[in-house]
């Protein structure tokens, strides 16, 4: 993928039950799941009086003479993490510092902290109810909404437990929260749908105990994996283990799809297989649904790294060559974006290193997880090109895109995405490319192995699993087929309710 689109927000919490120190293993878990935001991080721990610190960018490497040092941060038996792109707030440089997670909320009565991964579809509304309660209150974060409703819940003498209730009944959207109350009691819980992934492990002698976006939080602290929350859950931490209670009953698992072909690392297990055996998986029914392009074709390339995998299915149903001629060059890790014409070729030269003279004169096979705006995929066909391809056709996994997502991924409009104005034919001319042979809803959702109703394919299909997003859906695509302007993130402005 290389339109830089964005996932929302991953979060990690850990509970020592011996009272040892737990920064130093929401560190590891939130570098081991750094690609799931990059604009900023936080950690608040708690100790009988919470510690917070919060940063902008990646988790930092720490050089050695201070690395122990900075693992004793923070004091703290039990604490949260998050790191964060956002997909609401303000993007300035002081919007992303007061919108870094995790947050404290509180009233005279209670306080909490709070971290998220998701999107709000009714956003617009809950922040009016507060607004008329509270006119002196400024949100800077989606999670912060989560949180002020909680502890108005809470201050009205209700436990946790209908207090998370009430929002899992009223809160439209994507939401795995982690957080601490005032006494220090870790909890986690997840939207009905479960659109966002969040798991729980312990480590193998069972004094700590830990959340997290995706397992290899987990794995990178020597953590056993202990199971997914189930949609509209809540878990607490007692004694070494986890007490489960099942809030509100699941009417329609909705996880998102597109965590299989792009978010999620491919060393993470999602619903009961690892991440880059799906992608496996994708490659070898694309050998099936598109057998002709295959055989027009006379080398595989995968574009790093999300198509690794891929190609490695492809390889095997075709029996075609996979040739690792694109190369990620490994320590460049900034983001590299398109300022003038001329860096057109250095943006890609940055991040990838191609092999032209394994390239010249072939007729190459390309996956490639999804496309999105189409603009940075154009740039590479038109390397692909340069460096001597002969035909390039593209093998895309993820099914066209044709409408927004509401829940968390930075894609907003229908106008920015290529896939709502365009069929596969006229998509393949405007990036350069012979063929655009993009992977069938069902047989994605077969690779998969999950039904279709258990997943969310709403930017794939137009059927969004939540009410709101589908009226928001129905009402944008409505004005942008009738050529009105779009406004962005629609549920941040949005009176539908
Ligand atoms: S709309 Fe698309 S990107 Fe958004 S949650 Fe659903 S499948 Fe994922």
């Amino acid at each position: 993928m290389y339109d830089c689109l964005k996932e929302e927000c991953g979060v990690f919490a850990a509970r020592h039950c011996k009272k040892g120190s737990v920064f130093p293993y929401i560190y590891w878990g939130l570098r081991a799941q750094n690609h799931r935001g990059h604009q900023s991080h936080g950690i608040i721990t708690f100790d009988g009086d919470f510690h917070t610190y919060k940063a902008l960018d990646l988790v930092p490497k720490v050089k050695r003479p201070e690395f122990q040092s900075w693992l004793n941060r923070l004091p703290g038996y039990v604490g949260i993490g998050n790191i964060r792109y956002t997909t609401s707030g303000g993007t300035d440089e002081q919007s992303l510092i007061s919108g870094t997670q995790p947050f404290i909320v509180g009233t005279e009565k209670t306080r909490l902290a709070i971290a998220f991964n998701g999107n709000l579809v009714n956003h617009f509304k809950l922040r009016n109810q507060f607004k008329e309660r509270s006119p002196q209150l400024h949100y800077d974060c989606d999670v912060e909404l989560i949180g002020r409703k909680l502890v108005m819940e809470l201050s009205e003498d209700r436990d946790l437990s209908s207090s998370v209730k009430s929002c899992m009944n009223e809160i439209e959207g994507a939401f795995s929260v982690t957080g601490l109350t005032r006494d220090g009691e870790l909890f986690a819980f997840k939207d009905p749908h479960g659109i966002k992934p969040l798991c729980c492990g312990n480590s193998p002698d069972r004094t700590i105990q830990a959340v997290s976006s995706e397992a290899v939080g987990l794995n990178i602290n020597g953590f056993e994996y202990d199971f997914e929350l189930e949609p509209g859950e809540l878990i607490l931490t007692s004694n070494g283990d986890f007490v489960r209670e099942q809030l509100v009953p699941c009417r329609r698992r909705a996880l998102c799809a597109f965590e299989f072909a792009y978010f999620a690392r491919p060393d993470s297990r999602l619903g009961n297989k690892f991440v880059y055996e799906v992608r496996e998986e994708f490659g070898r029914n694309l050998a099936k649904e598109y057998g002709d392009f295959i055989n027009d074709s006379d080398v595989i390339i995968s574009l790093p790294e999300t198509g690794d995998d891929v190609a490695l299915g492809l390889h095997e149903a075709s029996g075609l060559r996979w040739e690792r001629a694109v190369r990620r060059h490994r320590y460049v890790t900034e983001r590299a974006f398109i300022l003038l014409p001329e860096e057109r070729y250095a943006t890609i030269d940055r991040k990838l290193n191609v092999l032209g003279s394994k390239l010249r004169g072939k007729k190459v096979a390309v996956t490639e997880d999804s496309i999105v705006r189409g603009d940075t995929t154009t740039v590479v066909i038109e390397k692909l090109r340069r460096m001597g391809a002969k035909k390039v056709h593209m093998f895309i996994t993820f099914p066209r895109i044709i409408g927004p997502c509401f829940y968390g991924i930075d894609m907003a409009t229908y106008g920015e995405l290529i896939g709502s104005r365009h069929p596969p034919a006229e998509i393949a001319e405007i990036i350069g490319a012979d063929t655009v042979n993009y992977q069938s809803i069902d047989g994605l959702v077969r690779s998969i192995g999950l039904r279709k109703d258990e997943l969310c394919l709403g930017c794939v299909t137009g059927k969004y699993p939540t009410p709101l997003a589908q009226k928001m859906a129905d009402e944008m695509r409505e004005k942008f087929e009738k050529g009105h302007k779009e406004t962005g993130r629609i549920y941040e402005v949005s009176s539908i309710i």
